[in-house]
């Protein structure tokens, strides 16, 4: 199934409404619950669980989300594998939106998105930028053709969460209700409205964490450039967003002792790295443990094997699964049985979602060890961190920054949903 403007002319308006489709940057799913026993979004249907990809980051939760090509790093600065060397940074944020600036081909499928310069402003003067870019989305959505699909991306709630906090956003939901309200009586019933976000958000104050300086004392050079040179521990960790992972690249003989040394570190939660060709080691401070994936015939299932301690704290979803008959003899229970049960737990559908942002192709660099840091701190550039003062942020995999939403004022949507299982939902 193809996602181009064919496709969508096809089906908008005959086998199915015309739709809408807005993703608005970074709302948690709670603060949507909220605001509707708040009496807004009134006669849409209940909002879905929309679980977001670990690092919980917009251009990889969107091109997951709507099955688009990878974007090359985590982040705009990032580390190319084949090169060895950190590239790209602000220089993204410059100039025009050409090509070589687009993350992924999930960009070719916006009808609406702020101007290049707001994708910047949006953490300087968050409210401003929310308040034009709702105003340029409403003009252009109404000048464009009617019986077609339209899909607009809004950034601004990202910045008013990150910058200013809850309060600004539920002022920014209600005028975004009551445009949507305008917008319905405007279009009719012919016309599906589709609200979604790409990832949650952990609002509370935030810490910076010390991991170059923590890492420098460990004995490793920090570097843009890894040489191979042998014997060298060397570790490059771009630093840009002001955000609650880090990844890290090293020669592969580090990786091990790197992940141990961090489980010292005030604020990291657990590292993960690749152990052998099909399982991950995740280690922190309370333990650690290898997640084990196996397909048989399409089917895929996922072991949780216990090293030291509980470090996903998942030893009582075993038991559980143990109880009900649910785990084969070697300690396996399938993907559909786990996500039945993880999905609300603090670390949500884990194993797949762990397991996968090492050997799925979320980003085309991947790391060789990712860190989900704990609520209430982040990673990121010194430069960003002396222009904004946070009040929230997202990256780690915990249930705030994970969970993200889905609505429709027309259909009834699964209460979970995949990040990899939205695009059918979104634009089929
Ligand atoms: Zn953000």
């Amino acid at each position: 199934m193809t996602t181009n403007g064919n496709h969508k002319q096809e089906r908008a308006g005959v086998t199915r409404p015309r739709r809408l489709l807005l993703c608005l940057d970074g709302v948690p799913f709670d603060m949507v619950r909220e605001s509707r026993e708040r009496g807004l979004f009134e006669g849409w249907n209940a909002p879905s669980h929309l679980l977001s990809p670990f690092p919980t980051m917009t251009n990889i939760a969107l091109s997951t989300m709507l099955r688009a090509t990878a974007p090359l790093g985590y982040e705009s600065l990032y580390f190319d594998r084949t090169s060895r060397e950190i590239r790209g940074g602000i220089g993204k944020y410059i100039g025009r939106r050409t090509p070589d600036k687009l993350p992924s081909s999930y960009m070719d499928e916006l009808d609406y998105q702020e101007p290049l310069p707001f994708e910047f402003l949006v953490y300087v003067a968050p409210e401003a930028v929310w308040r034009a870019d709702m105003r340029r989305f409403d003009e252009q959505f109404r000048a464009a053709p009617q019986r077609r699909d339209y899909f607009a991306f809004l950034k601004g709630t990202d910045g008013l969460l990150h910058i200013r906090g809850a309060e600004p956003l539920r002022r920014a939901l209600e005028s975004l209700d009551k445009l949507l309200n305008e917008i319905r009586a405007w279009c009719g019933a012919e016309t599906e409205i589709m609200l979604f976000s790409d990832h949650g958000m952990t609002i509370g104050e935030i810490r910076r964490v010390h991991l170059q300086t923590h890492l420098r004392r460990c004995g490793y050079e920090i570097t843009d450039r890894l040489n191979g040179a042998k014997g060298r521990r060397a570790v490059a960790i771009p630093a840009f967003g002001l955000i609650g992972y880090a990844a890290l690249f090293c020669d592969e003989e580090n990786t091990v002792k790197l992940a141990e040394d961090l489980t010292e570190l005030e604020g990291v939660d657990f590292s993960i790295y690749r152990d052998r060709a099909s399982a991950i080691i995740v280690k922190g401070a309370k333990g650690s443990a290898r997640v084990h994936r196996r397909e048989e015939d399409g089917r895929i299932s996922y072991r949780y094997e216990q090293m030291t301690n509980d470090p996903l704290q998942l030893a009582e979803i075993v038991r559980g699964l143990s109880d009900e008959g649910l785990l084969d003899n070697e300690g396996y229970a399938s993907a559909e049985n786990w996500f039945a049960r993880t999905a609300t737990h603090i670390y949500p559908d884990a194993l797949a979602n762990l397991y996968n942002a090492l050997y799925t192709e979320r980003v085309h660099h991947r790391a060789d060890l990712l860190i989900s840091l704990k609520d209430g701190y982040y990673y990121g550039s010194s430069f960003f961190a002396h222009i904004v003062s946070l009040k929230a942020t997202h990256g780690n995999a915990l249930r705030a920054s994970s969970t993200a939403f889905m609505m429709s004022t027309h259909r009834t949507l699964p209460e979970f949903v995949r990040a990899d299982e939205a695009q059918p939902l979104l634009k089929g």
